[in-house]
């Protein structure tokens, strides 16, 4: 996601943060694939970033407690 918009160093170091969180909180593959697949889908994502909490949404959808922060959450 960042990658894809140009970010390869921020998406590299995503991807590390990412790597950091314990395996019992973090999401499946499959739900967080899911849930970026949505995240790519809204109008609120700029550059791999939720415009409406300001978090990168690699490291959000990534927690098994996250959540999408919309007043009618997408995920
Ligand atoms: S509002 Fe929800 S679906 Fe949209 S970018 Fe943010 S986390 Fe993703």
């Amino acid at each position: 996601m960042l990658e894809q918009a140009g970010e390869a160093d921020l998406a590299k170091s995503v991807a590390e943060r990412v790597a950091l969180i314990p395996k019992e909180n973090k999401a499946g593959e499959k739900l967080y694939r899911e849930r970026l697949e949505i995240c790519r889908g809204c109008d609120s994502l700029i550059s791999g970033v939720c415009g409406r909490c300001g978090c990168y949404v690699e490291i959000r959808a990534a927690r098994l407690t996250g959540h999408c922060p919309a007043a009618k959450p997408l995920w």
